[in-house]
């Protein structure tokens, strides 16, 4: 662990059974961070060995969420179970070097043991009678291998985030490193596939650091070197509680559905437990430049919508208008919604200006945007919205020929409505609201200037003919 490598190494290693987690989103975060900041390498292990619970569709899920935060990896994803047979190798190494032994002990005998110990009040933890057996006395069964755990040792990791961390051997077992059905245990893969990828640090949830431990252990037996460890803490609810779905969408393309922008959920994510300073709104690229072990926090994290969507607001504001398209072309996809026309997207164009600062997410904007994706004669759904109309046909009516000779500009329209409006002896709200139905069809909508800004005379009149 001494010195530290010429290149950092980092890996990403999920189990594909599900999506993308928020908090697995999260340590492949940090990974990735690390592993750019210092030029290093980030790479992905898929740990597949559970062939009950692992699919490709979950693994599919992975790297696509990956894929939309804009997590990058080296070289090719590894599947962990395509490489059992190194891993028996290794098994085969350390029997040789008397760092493990063959276990004969049935599951029967182990569980007769642990409730004998029980009756008894003895410790529960199984001490193999086969530990010291020489091979000339082992029997042609079947046999697990077990680790020799060295005995009357302390134990001890120097976490990066937890700080030191100690066990004392004598309360760890013997650790299974091959099943007795010839399958490689997840320790023993782990710390094979983590050498062999030269893995230098390893950032994950502290629900591993027990099993850190215990694969310095593992480590030792071979005489290999360490990598650096940095045990995360967990994120938790807003309540403080185990993070679970009722505090809201837990994986990334649930995120990416509600029209989050990737910068936006790597900024907050990069906030969930790491901080540069009182930085709260930061680039992907600065926090490629600011990351570092140091600065992860050692207290849970808490997962705050409000405050992701705020971090989100902010990033949608100040992203180039490029990648916003791109985006939001892709969001529209994901949520099923009919693609903008070309004329639909020089209108998103002409009116992002005005929207960004309105939104906190693509759900925001399609929302302010229904002005420009509606198709004439715009159906008005709701009763009181159509009643209004009609009752102000007359008011539009003859604001129309105005509108035929107005300069079409913010400031000439602007003071043509308010005189109209108090020419009329109305306030400007009530004119509002009627012409802001018969652009939209809604009652929500940004200004009604704005939206005319953006239609231009011909679609706003046109909008006005089809009701009056
Ligand atoms: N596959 C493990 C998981 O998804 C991670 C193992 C590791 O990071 O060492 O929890």
């Amino acid at each position: 662990m001494g010195n530290t490598p010429t290149q950092i190494i980092t890996r990403f290693a999920p189990s594909p059974t599900g999506d993308l987690h928020i908090g697995s989103a999260r340590t492949a975060l940090f990974n990735w961070l690390l592993a750019r900041r210092h030029g290093g390498k980030f790479l992905l292990r898929i740990e597949d060995t559970d062939f009950e619970r692992s699919t490709p569709e979950a693994t599919k899920s992975i790297l696509s969420g990956l894929s939309w935060l804009g997590i990058d990896w080296d070289g090719e994803p590894i599947s962990q179970r395509s490489l059992q047979t190194r891993h028996k190798q290794v098994v085969t190494q350390l029997l040789d070097s008397n760092k493990a032994y063959k276990c004969f002990s049935t599951k029967e005998e182990i569980l007769e043991n642990r409730e004998s110990a029980k009756k008894s009040g003895n410790s529960t933890l199984f001490k193999s009678p086969w530990r010291n057996v020489g091979k000339s006395q082992h029997p042609n069964e079947p046999y697990s291998v077990r680790l020799k755990t060295p005995e009357h040792e302390v134990l001890k990791i120097n976490d990066k985030v937890q700080g030191e961390v100690s066990w004392n051997n004598n309360q760890l077992d013997d650790m299974i490193l091959l099943r007795s059905d010839g399958t490689p245990t997840y320790m023993l893969a782990v710390v094979v596939d983590d050498h062999d990828m030269g893995v230098t640090h390893i950032i994950r949830g502290d629900d591993h650091l027990s099993n850190a431990g215990r694969q310095k252990l593992i480590y030792q037996a071979l005489g290999w070197s360490v990598p650096i460890f940095a045990h995360i803490p967990l994120i938790h609810g807003e309540d403080g509680k185990k993070l679970s779905k009722r505090h809201g969408a837990l994986d990334i393309n649930s995120y990416a559905e509600m029209g989050y922008i990737p910068e936006g959920v790597i900024n907050y994510l990069c906030r969930l437990g790491w901080s540069h300073g009182d930085d709260e709104i930061f680039t992907t690229s600065q926090a490629k430049s600011w990351f570092n072990l140091e600065n992860i926090g050692k207290g849970p994290a808490r997962l705050d919508l409000k405050k992701m969507e705020f971090v989100n607001k902010q990033h949608m504001s100040t992203v180039s208008y490029k990648l916003i398209e791109k985006y939001f072309d892709q969001y529209l996809i994901n949520i099923k919604e009919k693609a903008l026309s070309t004329s639909q997207k020089l209108l998103l164009n002409s009116s992002f200006g005005f929207l960004k600062n309105k939104i906190k997410t693509f759900s925001d904007l399609l929302e302010q945007i229904r002005f420009i994706r509606v198709d004439r004669p715009i159906d008005i759904n709701d009763e009181k919205l159509n009643i209004l109309v009609i009752n102000n046909k007359n008011l539009l009516k003859d604001l129309t020929p105005l509108l035929q000779n107005v300069n079409w500009n913010r400031d000439e329209l602007e003071s043509l409505l308010l005189n109209f409006s108090s020419s009329h002896n109305i306030k400007f709200g009530e004119l509002a609201r009627p012409i802001r139905i018969i652009l939209s069809g809604k009652s929500h909508t940004p200004s009604i200037i704005d939206m005319m800004t953006v239609l231009g005379r011909e679609e706003t009149l046109s909008r006005f003919d089809d009701f009056c």
